[in-house]
């Protein structure tokens, strides 16, 4: 078993004590990973404090360097990573790789973004320049289903900004993170960025503590409820990426052939582990039995298994309270819906759950209204447009959706109306690094990616130069 380390002001330091970490396709332990403390928490964020003045002074060019550098050693190990990552996440090895790359790529986008000083008006009295400054340590916390590229989009923007990170990965999908950890650590100065791991205990003393100038966290919509309770002691910066009930509308112009694979990767891609995936789906009266039928022989084909083996679509569900979630979301769903294909128990190691389709099933299931984050797509029935508008927009949440159309305008005019931070008509969970996204409502607040997404780590300084 290879040995794992935190990464703590340039040292690569064994925890405190130890957590296992469960490879979710065999349900066996796949290594040990060190897990900190509070003091180490605390020495963590001091190296971060430490390190910031220096690091803040290098110009953006400099450590734009250091993070096409990263880039570079990433794209070197990406077999490497991404078979760790397949094994710690359960994603299959294809999709693995397409993080990795995806990594490298953002690593080069976004650190490639520029923030250069503004003149907001100049006259023959004065001058006013807008600066944008760093923030000062910044603690990035990450889930578990997208371990790699979701820390990248934090420490990407972060470091080029001027800041530096203490980053905590979700405890259940430590590795990657602790590997990109020992690559970094080759690169940038010490304390710059630390990597530290938990078992769901440091989050909070993270947010809360008082050197910590700004959280950048993803996760779910009731943790990110927390993270804001701690955050307002010190009125941190905030940028919180949360949950999602992804909604799905078909037009009655489309085809439910075309449209029924699209819809079906969109619900199932990482195995629904996505908080931009498709989470419910709404089709008209009259395409309703076909298109229950097509996602039904889509999921009675899927090829479900450990995501290192020849062929496979879908890994197993990320970790063991998730697996019982969905588990014991679907048993509820027998007596509120009818489920036409998957639903059954699997048998053997691993946690696995075959792509679900639920039809007949009321508004107000749990499976309907709750974030399932797994492969189950209730699939609802509606009359009228509005109607299925207004039942699309009857929720906390609003993170993303898609409108399925032969007519992209008629699709466009749909979009307007769904409250949700993106749209996508005619397809799904494109994501381009330069293009700003974040939730509504209780989906989130700010944005990540893009421009807007790097000036969170930054806060603004304007100068008035009287001449
Ligand atoms: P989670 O909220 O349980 O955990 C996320 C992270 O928060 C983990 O690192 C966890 O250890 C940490 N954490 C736990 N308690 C904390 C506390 N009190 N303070 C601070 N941090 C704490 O989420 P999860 O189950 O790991 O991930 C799934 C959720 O993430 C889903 O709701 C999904 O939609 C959401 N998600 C959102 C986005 C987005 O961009 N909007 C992307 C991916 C996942």
């Amino acid at each position: 078993m290879q040995a794992y380390n935190l990464l703590i002001n340039g040292r690569l330091v064994p925890g405190a004590s130890t957590l296992d970490v469960i490879n979710p396709a065999t349900g066996e332990v796949l290594a040990v990973a060190p897990r900190a403390d509070a003091a180490q928490l605390d020495e963590a964020v001091a190296a971060a404090k430490a390190a910031f003045p220096a690091w803040a002074a290098l110009t953006m060019a400099a450590r734009r360097e250091k993070l096409f550098a990263i880039a570079d050693a990433l794209e070197a190990r990406m077999d490497e990573f991404a078979r760790l990552l397949t094994a710690e996440q359960g994603k299959p090895f294809a999709d693995a790789m397409g993080e990795v790359g995806g990594s490298v790529y953002m690593l080069r986008i976004l650190g490639a973004l520029d923030l250069p000083n503004k003149i907001l008006r100049e006259d023959e009295t004065q001058k006013i320049i807008e600066h944008r400054t760093p923030l000062g340590v910044v603690a990035a916390i990450t889930p578990w289903n997208f371990p790699l590229s979701l820390l990248i989009i934090k420490i990407t923007p972060a470091l080029l900004a001027g800041n530096t990170v203490v980053a905590k990965p979700a405890p259940t999908t430590p590795l990657t993170s602790l590997l990109l950890a020992e690559l970094t650590n080759a690169i940038l100065p010490p304390g710059v960025l630390n990597v530290i791991v938990d078992q769901n205990d440091l989050g909070g003393l993270l947010t809360k503590h008082k050197d910590v100038a700004k959280v950048s966290f993803t996760g779910s919509s009731a943790t990110g409820k927390k993270v804001m309770e701690s955050a307002a002691s010190s009125l941190k910066r905030l940028t919180l990426e949360l949950g999602g009930n992804d909604v799905g509308i078909v037009l009655d112009d489309a085809t439910v052939k075309d449209v029924a694979p699209k819809v079906f990767a969109s619900a199932m891609v990482n195995s629904g582990q996505v908080c931009l995936a498709l989470k419910r789906l709404y089709v008209p009266d009259a395409m309703y039995d076909e298109m229950c039928d097509e996602l039904a022989v889509l999921a009675d084909a899927a090829v479900v298994q450990d995501g290192m083996m020849q062929g496979v679509q879908y890994g197993p569900v990320q970790n063991k309270a998730q697996y019982d979630k969905v588990r014991a979301l679907i048993e509820d769903t027998r007596s509120e819906g009818k489920i036409i294909a998957g639903g059954v128990p699997h048998e053997g190691p691993g946690y696995f759950i075959r792509p679900t389709i639920v039809r007949d099933i009321a508004d107000d299931a749990r499976l309907v209204r709750e974030e399932q984050f797994g492969p189950v797509l209730p699939v609802l029935r509606y009359s009228t447009l509005e109607d299925a508008i207004e039942r699309a927009n009857d929720t906390t949440f609003g993170l993303g959706g898609t409108v399925w159309t032969a007519n992209p305008e008629r699709g466009l005019e749909v979009a307007m109306k769904l409250d949700s931070g993106v749209i996508w008509v005619n397809q799904h969970l494109v994501i381009h690094p330069d293009i700003p996204a974040g939730g509504s409502k209780q989906s989130g607040m700010g944005q990540e990616l893009g421009l807007e997404g790097l000036m969170e780590f930054t806060q603004n300084h304007v100068v008035y130069m009287a001449k």
